[in-house]
Formats: structure tokens, C-alpha cells, sequence
């Protein structure tokens, strides 16, 4: 690729993985013999989209990701760990405030507040695209992160998605049916979310500092704060999410049907 632009991935391994039922992380849980999240770092390690990773990980499993994956596997992008937060979106954060040269986990009240407030911060962030990876999605392909590069080109803000195949409805708390859009606009959300690296950082800046937050992809912080239309661009049916046994045996079908 002609004057490519410097692509970092940041990949989220900081759940705890509670849907799952079982005492270790989903992205930690062996799929034929290695862990989910080996599946996440070699797609980037061998990806020509991707230069350099930043892993979020809880800091229990710090030891255990550096023994058992980073230096076992030569997984030679990973450049820096930063601490994962209680939820995703605070694990993200994390992860591009590191990009920053600060560590979310060791600051304290009135620092945090600080940081909320420069908004020159984003200034410091030294890469161009940023891609959000969930680790539990262990095939993501080079295809995918092609997609979701020429997306960020192209709109400055994409998320890798596929259309729908269930009709979705909307229910209130009771169960009832609210409404029913039409299927032809209804798409399912995936991960890489990618984005101008400097978008991403700021809309998530201006997230952070709100008083409740509850954003459960990154689209929504850009959607929210950023000021710029998000697109979709090509996912993959079999780009799923582990998160409850059963993808288990989806994912082992994959892995060995390749
Ligand atoms: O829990 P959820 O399905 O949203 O997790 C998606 C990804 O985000 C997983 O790879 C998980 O490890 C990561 N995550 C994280 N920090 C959290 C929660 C989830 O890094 N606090």
C-alpha cells in the first residue's frame, strides 16, 4: 500500500467474561489449544493493515498474558499492556489514553478530572487509524481489517457489520412489542470499530466526562460526541463474539473446518 496510513489496533482482553459461567475470561478460554485471545493476536501480528497493538488486559492476567502468549508466540506488535477498566468502554479508554503516555488505572480523582479536560491531549496520540478489537472475536481477517482501513479513509469513522438475518423488534420492560423496524435497515454491530485516530480519542474524552455513560460500542462515543457521520462497512458472519458456551462449539467448528 502507497503512503499507508499508521495503523493502530486496540485489542480488549479486560472482561471477566461472567455470561460465559466458567472462572476463566472468555478470551482466555482454550479453542484446540490455545486461547481465544491467540486467535485476536495473530490475525494482527500477520495483518499488513495493522502496525502495533495496545492489549487491554486486567491487571490478574498481566503475568499470564506476557508468559503464555506475548513471548511464547512472538507476538512482536504488541508494544504496550494498559489496564482494562470495570466496563468495555472505561477498558477503551484506557487503552488510547496509553496511546497518550498515561496510565488511566494510577490516577487519581482529581487527575482523572485533569485529563477529561485537556483537550489538547489528542495532539500526543502518535498514529493515524485506530481499530477496536474485541479479543473475544477470534476471526477477524485480513479482509475485515481492509475493510474497516479504507472505511476510516474514506469516512473517518466505520464499523464492521453485517445485515441482520433475524427480524428485530423492539420491547419495553414488560415484554411488550414496541415496534419492529424494517429488516433492510437493521444490521448487526461488530468489532474493528475504526476511526481518525484523534476523533476516536476526543469523542471518547468528551464520553468519559459525562456524568452517567452508557455506551456499549465506540460508534456510539463518535455517533455521541464526535460530530461525524459513523458507516458500516463488510463484517463476517463468522466474525462472532464468544460469549456464552455455545459460541464455543461455533467457534471450535470454524477453527477446524479451516
Ligand atoms: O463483555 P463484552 O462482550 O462487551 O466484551 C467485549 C470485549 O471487551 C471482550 O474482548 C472483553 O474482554 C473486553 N472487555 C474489556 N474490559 C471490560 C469488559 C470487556 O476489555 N471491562
Amino acid at each position: 500500500m502507497n503512503n499507508k496510513k499508521h495503523c493502530t489496533l486496540v485489542l480488549l482482553a479486560g472482561g471477566r467474561g461472567k455470561r460465559m459461567g466458567t472462572d476463566v475470561p472468555k478470551q482466555f478460554i482454550e479453542l484446540n489449544g490455545k486461547p481465544v485471545l491467540w486467535y485476536s493476536l495473530r490475525a494482527a501480528e500477520e495483518s499488513a493493515v495493522i502496525d502495533e497493538c495496545v492489549l487491554v488486559v486486567h491487571p490478574d492476567d498481566v503475568d499470564f498474558v506476557n508468559n503464555e502468549l506475548l513471548s511464547k508466540y512472538s507476538f512482536n506488535k504488541v508494544r504496550r499492556i494498559a489496564f482494562a477498566g470495570s466496563e468495555r468502554y472505561e477498558s477503551v479508554w484506557s487503552g488510547l489514553l496509553c496511546l497518550a503516555g498515561c496510565d488511566w488505572s494510577k490516577l487519581t480523582e482529581v487527575e482523572k478530572k485533569e485529563v477529561l479536560s485537556d483537550a489538547g491531549l489528542k495532539d500526543q496520540i502518535n498514529t493515524d487509524i485506530i481499530f477496536i478489537h474485541d479479543g473475544a472475536r477470534p476471526f477477524a481477517d485480513e479482509t475485515i481489517f481492509n475493510n474497516c482501513y479504507e472505511g476510516a479513509i474514506r469516512y473517518g469513522a466505520c464499523v464492521a457489520a453485517v445485515k441482520s438475518k433475524d427480524t428485530v423488534k423492539l420491547v419495553d420492560d414488560n415484554g411488550k412489542i414496541i415496534s419492529t423496524p424494517d429488516r433492510n435497515t437493521v444490521w448487526n454491530m461488530q468489532t474493528p470499530q475504526t476511526f481518525e485516530a484523534q476523533l476516536i480519542f476526543d469523542s471518547y474524552r468528551k464520553v468519559m466526562a459525562l456524568e452517567s455513560i452508557n455506551i456499549t460500542d465506540d460508534a456510539q462515543a463518535v455517533e455521541l460526541m464526535g460530530g461525524r457521520e459513523v458507516y458500516v462497512v463488510e463484517g463476517s458472519y463468522t466474525n462472532i463474539k464468544v460469549t456464552t458456551p455455545e459460541d464455543m462449539v461455533t467457534a471450535e467448528s470454524f477453527v477446524n473446518g479451516k
